[in-house]
């Protein structure tokens, strides 16, 4: 929960506009969405307009920021448990817990270390300075016929479809080049080399929803006004920091 003191205190310093389009059908679980047979629902909004929640775009997003970063040789903590999270990093051997205890992770009134991932996106004992919008479609779904894509759950051990456990996945039509818009906002104290990492892994999401291997939710990103300088990259790369 963001309380609206949070907001006014941290005002965003840099908006970027993002546009996620949908190539295929999209499935977002909802479970025990109210209004539908479907176990998995798209996320609706009260006017009936398709959303992508934030919150999933978040946690995606933060997943393969987190790949990246360790990639670039930072120090990254494991999220999601609080304990092996900064700034206690419960589980991590002596020698790497030390790597943690440099000045880029050093936070303003703390004591403890946050790492970079736990800079932009928070942690148990930091306050998140990226605000991940619902992506709304804007699509007049009135011209767009609900999809109910039936699919069945499989046995593993037997590798038999079990015949009771038919469900149904609400998904968004087909091919329907549908366009999911909403912004992402950096705030004050969000590391400013940074940024690139945020462009980087929105690139390495290629998919969201439940049903990936179902061949739901493939989708490209578009980005407005949003661009990366070679000295944002550079400020990335161990060594390349001032
Ligand atoms: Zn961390």
């Amino acid at each position: 929960m963001i309380a609206l003191q949070d907001l006014l205190s941290n005002p965003a310093i840099e908006t970027i506009s993002i546009t996620a389009v949908i190539d295929t059908a999209l499935c977002i679980g909802a479970g025990g969405s109210s209004g539908t047979l479907a176990d998995k629902a798209i996320v609706r909004t009260a006017d009936q307009k398709l959303l992508i929640p934030a919150s999933q775009l978040k946690g995606r997003l933060r997943h393969e920021c987190e790949k990246l970063a360790r990639g670039l040789g930072w120090p990254i903590c494991q999220s999601p448990n609080a304990q092996t999270m900064c700034p206690q990093r419960a589980n991590f051997p002596e020698n790497e817990a030390r790597d943690f205890e440099r000045e880029e992770y050093r936070v303003p009134g703390d004591e403890r270390y946050h790492c970079l991932i736990c800079q932009m996106f928070g942690n148990p004992a930091l306050p998140s300075r990226i605000i991940v919008d619902d992506l709304i479609c804007a699509e007049d779904l009135d011209n767009v016929p609900e999809v109910l894509r039936p699919g069945v759950t499989i046995n593993r051990r037997r590798g038999t479809a079990e015949e009771k456990k038919l469900y149904f996945l609400e998904t968004s039509p087909a091919n329907a080049k549908l366009r999911f818009e909403g912004q992402i906002h950096l705030q004050s104290n969000f590391p400013s080399y940074a940024k690139a990492l945020i462009l980087a892994g929105l690139h390495h999401i290629n998919a969201l929803g439940g049903s990936k291997s179902a061949g739901l939710g493939w989708l490209k990103w578009e980005f407005q006004e949003f661009s990366v300088n070679e000295e944002a990259w550079q400020a990335l790369l161990p060594g390349g920091r001032k």
